[in-house]
């Protein structure tokens, strides 16, 4: 179910899904009848006593994983996955450095909020040691590259002044150069224990990398000694459309992949996936978390696993979110605050400029206006970005066109309102 009603009885559709949260619907009968033959059966008994839904639960998600990431780590947020990934990265390396992109966001427990470099969580954040960020490569409001150089389903037509039509325009070699000199100013013994990337920034405002960097990234910092640690939490489950997992579309595997949000379609669940060589590093490290392979989280988890295979909503996300993307490319042309469309699958971003020229954001107060119309309206939408002047659009996978069309005509009306 991807509408809701409010305590008055009216009635939103969920274009936001509890922040990329409910994959599968809300309420879904399968998850409800899992959550309630579980609950009468065992609810914990701790990881010290292997139960059986949390031995399915693990086969069937890393059944889902590629190459050798086959060791999964239950946790219960994204935040802890994070943790945990970093403990991985510097126990398997021996190197404690870690290297993140600006503008990136990866929780808020101590050491998930050292990575995340968005500007809004960062200012109360103290300075965590061993923590570096690198330049963002953002194709839109970055120094280099196009539009066209990003990994997108759909490509927009507008021009773009490096050669990235060719495929290679060079805007991923110049945010390497910047990668690299992290190692030339803070890491000058070239040691690191690892980088973590979303491979689409949610938080961040949907930014989308130069096609190659995310490859070119993982060889720099292996060649450093480091993993590549993929942060799945928001492109993972098969919501950007092309894959299951996003790193997929980049040509990378990762050394460690975690995931949260969609992962338990809103009940707390969240897991650490690598592969057994790190997993054996981690044998002589302490980590320990009670409620880690919780039996509720896990057979909901197993149950979310299977709606996504039977529902075919992978290919559903390729399907109405190329749709909608188009729809909102329409909007783009129309309408001269509507600066960019951008994202993939149905993990899509509208970025709203005072002047699309100069791309500069939208003042809060119209973008907030707009975000009070649009519910208004019954359409729930996210924000993100630097400036939080990004719309975000991450429904329920189960979405459909109808529901795009239903949907669109709003946000038409109230984005051309707010036009000047
Ligand atoms: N990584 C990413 C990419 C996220 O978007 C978030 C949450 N917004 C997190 C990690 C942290 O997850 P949680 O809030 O479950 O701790």
């Amino acid at each position: 179910m991807q509408y809701m009603w409010d305590t008055e009885g009216k009635k939103y559709l969920d274009l936001f899904g509890g922040i990329v949260t409910v994959g599968v619907g809300h309420c879904h009968p399968k998850l409800n009848a899992a959550l309630s033959e579980q609950a009468s059966k065992l609810w914990h008994t701790s990881n010290v006593f292997v139960n059986e839904p949390i031995h399915e639960y693990v086969e069937k998600l890393a059944s889902k994983m590629p190459g050798d990431l086959t060791v999964v780590y239950p946790v219960n947020s994204g935040s802890e996955a994070n943790d945990l990934a970093i403990l991985m990265a510097r126990v398997h390396t021996g190197n404690f450095d870690v290297i993140a992109l600006r503008n990136g966001y990866h929780g808020m427990s101590p050491n998930a909020m050292g990575l995340t470099g968005h500007s809004t969580w960062k200012q109360n954040a103290p300075h965590y040691s061993g923590i570096h960020h690198a330049m963002n490569p953002d194709v839109y409001k970055g120094l280099w590259g196009g539009s066209n150089c990003r990994d997108s389903v759909v490509q927009v037509d507008r021009k773009c002044n490096c050669d990235c039509s060719k495929g290679s325009c060079g805007a991923a070699d110049k945010y390497i150069e910047q990668l690299d000199e992290i190692f030339t100013y803070s890491l000058p013994q070239r040691k690191v224990a690892g980088m973590f990337i979303e491979s689409i920034q949610g938080v961040g405002g949907v930014v989308q990398f130069p096609k190659t960097y995310i490859q070119k990234a993982a060889e720099l910092v292996r060649k450093n000694g480091g993993l590549l640690i993929s942060d799945e939490v928001q492109t993972g489950f098969g919501r950007t459309g092309d894959s299951m997992w996003n790193f997929q579309d980049h040509g990378v595997s990762p050394d460690i992949v975690t995931m949260a949000k969609s992962i338990g379609n809103g009940f707390p669940l969240a897991a650490v996936v690598t592969t057994p060589a790190v997993a054996q590093s981690l044998i002589n490290a302490n980590h320990f978390n009670t409620f880690s392979g919780n039996p509720l989280a896990s057979a909901v988890g197993t149950a979310v696993l299977e709606v996504i295979e039977e529902e075919g909503l992978q290919e559903n996300c390729k399907k109405v979110g190329t749709y909608f993307l188009k729809e909102l490319e329409k909007l783009q042309n129309e309408c001269n605050i509507v600066g960019d469309v951008r994202g993939k699958g149905l993990m899509i971003g509208v970025e709203t400029v005072e002047c699309k020229e100069t791309r500069r954001q939208l003042p809060m107060d119209r973008v907030l206006d707009i975000f009070e119309d649009l519910k208004d309206e019954g359409l729930l939408v996210g924000r993100g970005g630097h400036y939080g002047n990004v719309f975000r659009f991450s429904p329920p996978m189960n979405i459909s066109t109808q529901d795009i069309d239903y949907a669109m005509p709003k946000i038409r009306q109230v984005f051309m309102k707010h036009a000047k």
